[in-house]
């Protein structure tokens, strides 16, 4: 995405190596600095016989590429923005096993080989300025359910909620702020956080992440103390197939919901394609940002108020094949909106969930019982009311006719 000239959204492809392939043929059979050629073959790919694919990303990182590489070629830039005042994230996305979590945060250490670019980017940030105040923020979001990672007071999860924001686009209010007056301290909190992270074995990665993580570095003014921007990293737990994980029971059902919610940022995504098209055309659609926790939370990012460097991670065995092209077609369509200046609307709520519309019925029909009871209430009160006037009038006309009848009487 552009905005006056400049690009908003960044997509690089990596490429982890395949220890276990020992020289396997791999389904990527061309890689230059910004295109790859996925040629999958025809057992691997049933629909898609034999047909080789081309895909151009603003980058892409072969298997040699070092987690220092991955970092100092382009990142200290992005990062450069957000003290400049501009909000920024870097995310990981791709098949579980791809190399998402080494990517993002590997060895949590920043001098090590394998520090990933978390590490790095805290270090870097430390480095960059003492005239800014670093706060750390880290979220979960596990089951559609947010978790703050640095409280705690977790497990017991917090009810949290995403709020629209005047500066940032949509925020967390109430997510717990690490203040930080050095790297290590705010390595610390972060090494806290991800171990508090849901992770399970599964046939095709031993910690496989169960959840989308995101940790955002808040820049405040030292003196004024007012916020200037956030740096969001975001490592997504990855889109999985049960046939290969072997999950069953609480797994799949963590499986299904990030796979619900994976589907959900490529239906924006998408939807953000229709916009642009359809408003050259001069209609326009919304997209819906509400359709999961996690598109709200990137809402910022992908919608041209952030910049973004999306990393597709991608494990090029055959037997991936699959998946590769989808993760290809994914950063493909997100390449794509990097094109064109736009500003999105913000979508109306999705149409009712089931559960949702059921809690509603709950309500109505509770209000409904409500209104029963204080209906029988009022006829009471309206029977008590005439049978009083009844006997008072009665009375009276008794009083008077009595009265009357004494007078006459009397005289
Ligand atoms: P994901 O988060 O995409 O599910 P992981 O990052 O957990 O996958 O990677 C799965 C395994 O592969 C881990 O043991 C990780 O250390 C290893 N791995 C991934 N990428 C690389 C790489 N570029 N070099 C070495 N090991 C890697
Ligand atoms: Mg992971």
């Amino acid at each position: 995405m552009t905005q006056g000239g400049e690009k908003t959204i960044v997509v690089w492809a990596k490429f982890r190596p395949a220890a276990e392939d020992g020289g396997n043929p791999s389904c990527v059979s061309h890689v230059s600095p910004t295109s790859v050629q996925v040629a999958p073959q025809a057992s691997a790919l049933k629909t898609e016989r034999r047909k080789a694919f081309v895909f151009n990303f603003d980058r892409t990182l072969d298997q040699s590429v070092t987690q220092e590489d991955v970092f100092e070629h382009g990142l200290p830039a992005v990062i450069d923005q957000a003290f400049l005042g501009r909000s920024v994230l870097v995310s990981t996305y791709g098949q579980t096993g791809s190399g998402k979590t080494y990517t993002m945060c590997g060895d949590l250490e920043p001098g090590g080989r394998d520090a990933g670019i978390l590490p790095r980017a805290v270090q870097y940030c430390f480095d960059r300025s003492r005239e800014v105040s670093i706060q750390v923020q880290m979220l979960e979001i596990y089951n559609e359910e947010l978790r703050d990672l640095l409280c705690s007071d977790n497990p017991s999860p917090k009810r949290l909620q995403i709020c629209n924001d005047r500066k940032f686009g949509t925020t967390v209010p109430g997510l717990h702020l690490a203040p930080a007056s050095e790297a290590s301290e705010a390595l610390a909190c972060i090494r806290q956080g991800i171990e508090r992270r849901r992770t399970s074995e599964t046939k095709v990665n031993k910690a496989s992440s169960r959840s989308h993580v995101l940790c955002f570095l808040v820049l405040s003014d030292a003196v004024s103390g007012e916020v200037i921007s956030r740096i969001g990293m975001c490592d997504l737990a990855g889109s999985e197939r049960q046939n290969k994980t072997g999950t069953s029971g609480h797994k799949l059902k963590e499986g299904g919901s990030i796979n619900r919610s994976l589907s959900a940022l490529e239906r924006v995504v998408s939807g953000i394609h229709d916009y642009q098209k359809q408003k050259q055309k001069g209609s326009m659609s919304h997209v819906n940002f509400r359709d999961s926790k996690l598109t709200r939370i990137l809402q910022p990012f992908l919608s041209g108020r952030g910049s973004s460097v999306f990393i597709l991670c991608v494990s090029a065995l055959p037997g991936n094949a699959h998946e590769t092209l989808n993760t290809m077609k994914f950063g493909q369509r997100l390449q794509g909106i990097s094109q064109q200046p736009f500003v999105l609307q913000v979508a109306p709520a999705s149409p009712m969930s089931g559960t949702h519309r059921r809690n509603l019925e709950a309500e109505f029909a509770a209000a409904g019982a409500g209104d029963r009871q204080k209906q029988e209430r009022d006829q009471a009160f309206a029977r008590l009311l005439a049978r009083e006037c009844a006997w008072s009038l009665l009375s009276f006309v008794l009083y008077s006719s009595l009265s009357g009848a004494f007078r006459a009487l009397w005289s």
